[in-house]
C-alpha cells in the first residue's frame, strides 16, 4: 500500500469509526466477564503470547485484524484488575468515569506540557491541584505537579528538597552541580519503599550518606530513637508502610523536623488518600507540616494508570528545580503544567482525574477508602478464624498474612497464584516469609473477600498434602 493510501485508509477509519465500535465491544465483553476471569493467566494461558513473536511486518496489516489478534492472545493474559479479586501489589482499580473521561482524553490526544498547548488541561490540573490540596488536608498553596506516579513524584520531592536545602548553604546546584558541594544528611525509615532509594540514587545522594531510622513492630519510625536532624538534613516518611500499610507519626516526627529546620518528604503513595477519609484521617495528623508530599491516584483513588501528583508547600521551590527554558516555550499566565514535572510532553492524565474527583465527590472518595478498609478487616478476620496468622495492625487496606511455619506460607502462597481465584504476592516480614494481601479495587466485594479465604484455605490444603 502506498502513503497516500494509508492516509485515505485511516482518514476513512475515523470517518466509519469501526475500529473504535471494535474496540467497545471488546471492552463490554471484557467487562461481562471479568468477575470470573482468573485473577492472572495461568502458565498453559500465557502460551498464546508467542503470536506476537513476529518480525515487524514490512508491508501494512489490516487495523482491524490487528486489534482482533490484540483481543485474542490479550483476553486471557492480562491480570484481572477489574475482578475484584486481584489483591497483588497495591495496583487499585479503575472508576468507570475515570476510564471514560480517558477515552475522550485519548481521542483529543492533548498534550499538557504547556496552557498554550490545552487551555483545558491546563484550567483541569489548576483545580484538580485545588481540590486535591484541600482533600487531602495540606497548606493552602501547596501546588501539585501531576507526574506518571509516585515514583516520579518521589524524585520530583527529593530533587527539590536537595536543591533547596543547598540553597541554604548558598550552594546553587542547578549551577554547579553536586562536585564540591556540601553533603545532605538524609534520614529514613527502615521500611522505605525502594522507589525512595531509587530516586536518592537518581539525584546523586548515594546510600553512604542516608541514615537509617530505627522501626517499630508495625515499620512506623520509633519518634524516639529517630536520628539526630539538622537544617541540612532530608527527612523522609511513610504515610502507608509499602508492607503492612502503617503511618509514620507524623506529628512528634514533624515537629522534630520543623523545629530543626529540616525538609520533610512523605511517601503517601496509597496512604496519603487516608487523610481524606473520617475514620482514617487521625492518622494523617501533623502530615501537613511536612515540605513536599507523593501519592498515586492510580492507587487508593482508582484512577487509570499511570497518575500520580508530587505536591510540595513552597511552590517557588518546585517550579525552581523543575523549570526548563528554551526561546520556543510559551509560559503564559494560566498554569503551565511542565514548570511543576520533569517531563515537557505529558499526557493529560488530569482529565479522568478531574471526572473521578468530581464524580465521587469528597463523600465518595470517604467512602471508597473507607469500604477498602472495611474489607481488609473483614479479609482479616476471617483469614484468622481459618487459623491464618495476620502479623499486621490491619489499619488501612493492607494485610501481612503467615501460616505455622515459614515453609507452609511458601506453599501455600505458590497454591494460591496457582490456582487463580484471587492473586496476592509475597513479601519478607520481620524475618519471615509472608503473603501481602492489599485491598485497593472499589470493585472488591464482601463475597469476593469470602471467595479469596476459601481459595487460601483450600491452597493450604493443597500445600499441606504436598508434603
Ligand atoms: C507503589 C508505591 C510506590 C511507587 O509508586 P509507582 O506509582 O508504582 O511509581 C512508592 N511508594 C509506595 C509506598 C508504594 O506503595
Amino acid at each position: 500500500m502506498e502513503v497516500t493510501d494509508l492516509r485515505q485508509e485511516m482518514n476513512r477509519q475515523l470517518e466509519e469509526r469501526h475500529l473504535l465500535d471494535q474496540v467497545r465491544e471488546y471492552t463490554d465483553a471484557y467487562f461481562d466477564r471479568v468477575r470470573d476471569m482468573r485473577a492472572v493467566p495461568s502458565e498453559a494461558d500465557k502460551k498464546v503470547l508467542s503470536v506476537f513473536d513476529e518480525a515487524m511486518p514490512t508491508g501494512s496489516q489490516d487495523a482491524a485484524e490487528t486489534l482482533a489478534l490484540l483481543q485474542s492472545a490479550g483476553e486471557n493474559t492480562i491480570s484481572a484488575q477489574g475482578g475484584g479479586r486481584y489483591f497483588g501489589f497495591v495496583n487499585g482499580g479503575i472508576l468507570p468515569v475515570s476510564l471514560a473521561a480517558r477515552w475522550l482524553a485519548d481521542a483529543w490526544d492533548q498534550n499538557a506540557a504547556l496552557s498554550v498547548m490545552s487551555p483545558l488541561t491546563a484550567t483541569l490540573e489548576h483545580v484538580c491541584e485545588r481540590w486535591l490540596v484541600d482533600l487531602l488536608g495540606l497548606p493552602e498553596g501547596t501546588a501539585a505537579g501531576f507526574v506518571s506516579g509516585s515514583s516520579t513524584a518521589t524524585l520530583c520531592g527529593l530533587a527539590t528538597a536537595r536543591d533547596a536545602l543547598l540553597l541554604r548553604q548558598g550552594w546553587d546546584v542547578r549551577e554547579r552541580g553536586l562536585y564540591g558541594a556540601p553533603v545532605i544528611r538524609v534520614v529514613l525509615g527502615e521500611q522505605a519503599h525502594s522507589s525512595v532509594h531509587k530516586a536518592l540514587s537518581l539525584i546523586g545522594m548515594g546510600k553512604a550518606n542516608v541514615v537509617i531510622a530505627p522501626v517499630d513492630d508495625q515499620g512506623r519510625i520509633d519518634p524516639d530513637r529517630l536520628p539526630e536532624l539538622d537544617g541540612n538534613t532530608l527527612l523522609i516518611l511513610q504515610a502507608g508502610n509499602v508492607n503492612g500499610g502503617a503511618f509514620d507519626p507524623f506529628e512528634p516526627l514533624c515537629a522534630r523536623a520543623r523545629a530543626c529546620n529540616s525538609w520533610v518528604h512523605v511517601d503517601g503513595a496509597f496512604g496519603l488518600w487516608a487523610a481524606a477519609c473520617k475514620e482514617t484521617k487521625a492518622f494523617t495528623r501533623g502530615m501537613e507540616l511536612a515540605d513536599s508530599w507523593s501519592t498515586d491516584a492510580h492507587k487508593t483513588l482508582n484512577a487509570p494508570y499511570d497518575n500520580g501528583v508530587i505536591f510540595c508547600r513552597d511552590r517557588n521551590a518546585l517550579v525552581q528545580t523543575m523549570q526548563a527554558s528554551g526561546s520556543y516555550l510559551i509560559y503564559s499566565e494560566q498554569r503551565d503544567g511542565m514548570l511543576y514535572t520533569p517531563e515537557m510532553s505529558r499526557r493529560a492524565r488530569s482529565i479522568e482525574l478531574w471526572a473521578g474527583l468530581r464524580y465521587l465527590g469528597k463523600f465518595g472518595v470517604d467512602a471508597l477508602v473507607a469500604g477498602l478498609c472495611e474489607n481488609a478487616r473483614y479479609f482479616g478476620d476471617l483469614l484468622r478464624a481459618r487459623g491464618f496468622r495476620v502479623l499486621n495492625d490491619v489499619v488501612f487496606n493492607q494485610l501481612v498474612v503467615a501460616c505455622d511455619s515459614s515453609e507452609e506460607t511458601k506453599a501455600t502462597l505458590e497454591e494460591i497464584q496457582l490456582g487463580g481465584v484471587c492473586w496476592c504476592g509475597g513479601a519478607v516480614w520481620r524475618n519471615e516469609p509472608v503473603i501481602r494481601v492489599s485491598v485497593c479495587s472499589w470493585r472488591t466485594t464482601k463475597e469476593d473477600v469470602e471467595m479469596s479465604v476459601a481459595a487460601f484455605a483450600d491452597a493450604r490444603a493443597r500445600a499441606q498434602k504436598l508434603k
